[in-house]
């Protein structure tokens, strides 16, 4: 278990021992606290309330960056507060989640199931965050699952990533889509446009500066192409990678050949 870590002026991230996942407390003026991605057990969530506490901290929001399990957890002492995610993430983890509850259960039991996934649509044709703290602008897209929405920061040129430029993971892509790499590159390109990141923050993995946001830029579009043209794939983040993540990857690898 880690700490709060400041990675930039007001900005904390707190790593899970779960797959490194990145829980990200943006704060603003009052006190108040936007909590993104709260992860993963119920013990770190519980830390994550205290250390909050202890600086003072209150939660104003949450965000949920996608409807994946381990992006949509919260815990009572968090607060009853709105939980945002973009309106399709939301309705994604309504339909999807007597199957999101199978993998929290395996993964990370204990969880009050009655706080687990229940998410609130960001207002429509909103582009920021609706909260008094400092704007943090959504940017949402396809590619790794329905509605992912990065935040991104101005003031602080923090870039929240959700799943998405990982250094531990390959690209993960939504392949019940129908059309999987162009859906990823498109959000990939998305990512890539923003100006001014100083410092990314990924769902999953370490935090990075803005030479390693470009790096990890120019890493997932080695990784599309190679997988879109059927080369065998050299990528340091599968060398010595989880069972779960090589399995992925040769998922990855087989609908692609498939779509030849
Ligand atoms: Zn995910």
């Amino acid at each position: 278990m880690t700490q709060l870590a400041e990675v930039a002026p007001g900005i904390l991230v707190r790593q899970s021992s779960f797959a490194l996942t990145n829980t990200t407390v943006i704060t603003g003026g009052r006190s108040q606290a936007l909590v993104v991605d709260p992860g993963v057990t119920v013990e770190e969530l519980v830390d994550l309330t205290r250390s909050m506490a202890v600086r003072g901290l209150r939660v104003a929001a949450g965000f949920s960056t996608h409807p994946h399990w381990d992006h949509v957890l919260w815990c009572g002492d968090l607060g009853a507060v709105a939980r945002y995610a973009a309106s399709r993430a939301v309705r994604i983890a309504q339909e999807e989640r007597p199957g999101m509850v199978e993998r929290l259960e395996r993964s990370a039991a204990g969880h009050d199931l009655a706080l687990f996934g229940y998410l609130t649509p960001l207002p429509a044709g909103s582009a920021e965050i609706p909260w008094d703290g400092p704007a943090a602008a959504t940017i949402t897209h396809s590619g790794h699952a329905p509605g992912h929405t990065a935040l991104f920061l101005p003031d602080t040129g923090v870039l929240l990533a959700g799943d998405m430029l990982s250094d531990v993971e390959v690209p993960l892509l939504d392949l019940v889509e129908s059309n999987p790499l162009a859906d990823y590159r498109r959000g990939l390109e998305r990512l890539a446009a923003v100006e001014g990141v100083r410092v990314l923050i990924p769902g999953h993995g370490h935090v990075g500066d803005a030479d390693e946001f470009r790096r990890r830029v120019a890493a997932d579009i080695r990784y599309l192409d190679d997988l879109e043209h059927g080369r065998e794939i050299h990528d340091g983040r599968l060398t010595g990678a989880p069972e779960w993540l090589l399995r992925s990857h040769a998922a990855q690898v087989r609908h692609a050949r498939h779509r030849e």
